[in-house]
């Protein structure tokens, strides 16, 4: 490979053609680091890498992040990506999505001792799981249904998170850890059944929107550009401990609802749908960590993301039908 001998730093992306992922792939590439994505695609698409076949500075390996890890590259920096992330993947992947979280999570921290790099561990606000602060800092605990449906992920990601700082307590691993909220944008699935994706896709085709509950229950959306900066600006911190990313722009979702409804089909019909077991009632970000040790904070207003996010799904629908 004809960059193999540059000085470039090299960054590995697990769940690199996930929704996330694949956005930190573009970003890092911008940056000028050569990147090496790895993804067995249960939920990631090759789509979401297509625009990057070619650049000598990219390789897509599709491997699984639970099964042994051998890169032969130096490696500078490891983003742990991997995971399904909506509420209905990981209902139906429950097995995998704990696996990912701890083999997976143990196979990215080894590479990462043995290749002296620096690693970033996607973590979650549902760690807090229904939380009973509001908004959520980073030194809350968390209200977390081990059992519930929501478990694999919330446990998982919480193992993650344990043993990423067993790796940097042991070990002297260079460690971070983000702690993602509701994130939207392009390359989102249009069936992942996060609201995002299910209320644009619904108003865009003519459906009722789904409310769950009575949709009194709070969530805050940041944009996905604004989240892979915070992430970037992380991984190049020297900061160890949770840091929370994400918009503290609160609303209900019945209002999320509304707004969707008023952008996309006036006309449209709101319905009511039972509630699943365990959703958080309340999710907004207490950010201040991450304006103090990154100097980050959300740009993108909700109207310029959720405008470009209804453009990508209006091209996905027309394409789809
Ligand atoms: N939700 C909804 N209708 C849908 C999908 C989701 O009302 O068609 C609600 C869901 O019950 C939750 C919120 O929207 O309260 C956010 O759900 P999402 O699946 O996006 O992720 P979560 O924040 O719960 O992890």
């Amino acid at each position: 490979m004809s960059s193999a001998a540059s000085t470039k730093p090299v960054s590995l992306v697990t769940g690199g053609a996930g929704f996330l992922g694949s956005h930190l792939c573009d970003r890092l590439l911008s940056e000028g680091h050569r990147v090496i994505a790895i993804d067995n695609l249960i939920t990631g698409s090759i789509e979401n890498i297509a625009h990057l076949a070619g650049n000598p500075d990219f390789r897509y390996i599709k491997q699984d992040v639970t099964q042994y890890l051998y890169i032969p590259d130096a490696l500078d920096y490891i983003f742990h990506m991997a995971s399904p992330a909506s509420p209905i993947d990981y209902l139906e992947l429950p097995i995998q999505t704990m696996k990912v979280g701890a083999l997976g999570t143990h196979n990215a921290l080894g590479l990462a001792r043995a290749k002296n790099a620096a690693l970033l561990l996607a973590s979650t606000s549902e760690c807090y799981g229904d939380p009973l602060v509001h908004p959520q800092t980073e030194d809350y605990w968390g209200n977390v249904n081990p059992i519930g449906p929501r478990g694999v992920y919330d446990e998982a990601k919480r193992f993650a998170e344990a043993l990423t700082m067993a790796y940097h307590r042991f070990h002297k691993v260079d460690t971070k850890i983000v702690r993602i909220f509701n994130t939207y944008g392009p390359r989102m699935r249009l069936r992942d059944g996060r609201v995002v994706p299910a209320f644009i896709g619904q108003a865009l085709t003519g459906q009722p929107i789904t409310v769950f509950g009575d949709g009194s229950q709070t969530r805050s959306f940041c944009y996905v550009a604004d989240l892979i900066d915070g992430i970037f600006r992380l991984m190049m911190s020297g900061f160890h401990e949770p840091v929370n990313i994400g918009n503290p722009h609160e609303m209900t979702i019945k209002q999320f609802a509304e707004r969707i409804r008023d952008r996309v089909a006036p006309g449209a019909e709101i319905v009511y749908k039972p509630l699943p077991v365990d959703d958080p009632k309340v999710r907004q970000p207490d950010i201040s960590r991450a304006r103090r040790e990154l100097g980050w904070e959300p740009k993108v207003s909700f109207d310029e993301g959720i405008t470009r996010t209804i453009e990508y799904f209006r091209g996905r629908v027309t394409a789809a039908a």
